[in-house]
């Protein structure tokens, strides 16, 4: 059992001033691992101006200074590996291999990459009679997710920290852990007192009093829809930056000339990765109805394939979802689709084992193209399985959700796939299963938000413009 019962404020780790501590569950165990601290408003207050004071400072030190200070926290960060890689296992249930891979070792990538984008931002413009200065924006409130927690705090403090933002940091109260070592690290590779402040904490109490606080300026936040447009409202008085990335309903479009088997396998993958809980997860499956008997069958062997289990074996690919809540919420999902006609291929709500919040994972076929589970984000390891006839058809079946986080184009002909990208009104496509590239700007159109992170992007979220004409 873990114990984190102080807050990282101006430097130093104090105990909170009206709020308490909550508990982590291990997913897998349901055992409670560790007792963590909660904030409250005052505490979000002392966070706030501990990073206004610690500003004009970091903010006026040369780029190639702050990220001198930044290479340390990721040499830090990386002496730090293994027990990053433990905690993931543990409070989020990931399976170690995918807690290595795509959550730690993406993180740090992710971290990487805004270090070298540093070099690629415009900081000073020649536009006309103006130098166009590009400088930090003010103190920014973070809010993360508790999917990837490690990334997605990497993915907001790599790009406001290299901007010269000061931040007041709030993860996910289901998955507080790492947190705690990114802050530890910072903290040890130098980092200014106020520079970087952790104030866990529920996102009703925390959250709330960060984005109606009147001395932050942006407001950068991951997770679901709702909360999002909340936040937006709440944030308008004052008159913040908000930057949001939220939930996804990806489709991956399996056009006539691709290689159905690689597909298939490759979609089914995408879509149970981290147990289905990843934000641009292809969770629909479009195919030409020609192929539709056959690419619902590969599917459905494909998702039986994957190995569910103890996350801590280095054979398993499947682990639980992070909370009772979680598993319930896609359980519905999954019994209100059959209800409304579907056909479970593979997989199904009942519990595959006794202990821990796993769901297996579940193919849908037969699916309505108006169906709940067509349109809405389970965030659950379920993927839905369609027919189309034409091309326009299935950009047309692609683009039929309030969404627009990811796409993913399958073609033997790769300016037909292009084509086909183009069309998706997303802000990422993948072609035939491309590997993810963590400089690229990642974010979504519509209901998916209005951020872009990573790499230079990133930066630039974190970023005022200011014209001075000579
Ligand atoms: P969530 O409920 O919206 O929570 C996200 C964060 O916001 C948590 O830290 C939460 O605190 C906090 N929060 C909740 N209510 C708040 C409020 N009223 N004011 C301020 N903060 C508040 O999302 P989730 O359930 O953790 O995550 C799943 C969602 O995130 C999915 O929709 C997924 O698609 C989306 N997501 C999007 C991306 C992307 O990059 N586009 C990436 C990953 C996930 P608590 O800890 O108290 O809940
Ligand atoms: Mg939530």
């Amino acid at each position: 059992m873990t114990t984190r019962g102080c807050l990282f404020l101006g430097g130093r780790w104090q105990a909170p001033r009206d709020g308490g501590t909550r508990e982590v569950e291990n997913p897998a165990t349901e055992l409670v691992i560790a007792r963590v601290a909660e904030g409250g408003p005052r505490d979000v207050d002392a966070a706030v101006h501990a990073a206004r004071r610690a500003f004009p400072s970091w903010s006026g030190l040369e780029v190639t200074d702050r990220v001198a200070v930044l290479e340390r926290w990721y040499d830090e960060l990386l002496a730090v590996h293994d027990e990053l890689v433990a905690t993931t296992v543990a409070e989020v249930g990931a399976p170690v291999v995918i807690a290595r891979e795509a959550h730690v070792e993406l993180g740090l990538a992710v971290l990487r990459g805004y270090l070298d984008a540093s070099k690629d931002v415009a900081w000073e413009e020649q536009v006309g009679s103006s130098v166009v200065l590009r400088e930090a924006a003010g103190v920014a409130a973070c809010i993360t997710p508790w999917n990837y927690p490690f990334y997605q705090v990497l993915a907001k403090l790599g790009g406001a920290l290299v901007a010269g933002c000061t931040v007041v940091l709030k993860p996910a109260e289901l998955t507080p852990l790492s947190a705690y070592l990114l802050a530890e690290a910072a903290d040890r590779a130098g980092l200014p007192a106020g520079v970087l402040n952790l104030v866990p904490g529920a996102g009703s109490v925390v959250g709330e009093a960060m984005v109606t606080h009147p001395d932050v300026d942006v407001v950068s936040f991951t997770g679901s829809t709702g909360v999002g447009a909340r936040i937006t409202a709440l944030a308008a008085p004052t008159v913040k930056r908000v930057c949001l990335e939220l939930g996804g309903k990806s489709a991956s479009v399996v056009l006539d000339d691709a290689d159905l088997v690689a597909a298939v396998t490759g979609t089914v993958q995408a879509a149970m990765l981290n147990s289905g809980q990843t934000c641009s997860a292809w969770s629909r499956l479009l195919v030409p109805a020609s192929r539709l008997a056959a690419a619902t069958e590969l599917a459905a062997t494909a998702a039986a394939g994957l190995v569910l289990g103890d996350p801590l074996d280095e054979r398993t690919w499947l682990g639980p979802l992070v909370s009772a809540a979680q598993r319930a919420t896609v359980a519905g999902f999954v019994d209100r689709a059959v209800a409304a006609g579907a056909r479970v291929v593979a997989g199904g709500s009942a519990r595959p084992a006794p202990v821990g919040h796993f769901h297996a994972a579940t193919v849908l076929a037969g699916v309505a193209p108006d169906a709940e589970v067509v349109r809405e984000e389970v965030f659950g390891p379920v993927l839905t399985v369609q027919g189309f006839d034409t091309d326009d058809e299935a950009v047309a079946l692609a683009n039929a959700t309030a969404y627009g986080l990811h796409g993913g184009v399958w073609s033997a002909d790769p300016a037909r796939a292009l084509g086909i990208a183009r069309r998706l009104r997303t802000g990422q496509v993948d072609v035939n299963g491309a590997a993810f590239n963590p400089s690229a700007p990642f974010g979504g159109y519509g209901r998916s938000g209005n951020g872009r992170e990573l790499g230079r992007h990133g930066i630039e979220e974190f970023l005022e413009t200011k014209s001075v004409q000579r």
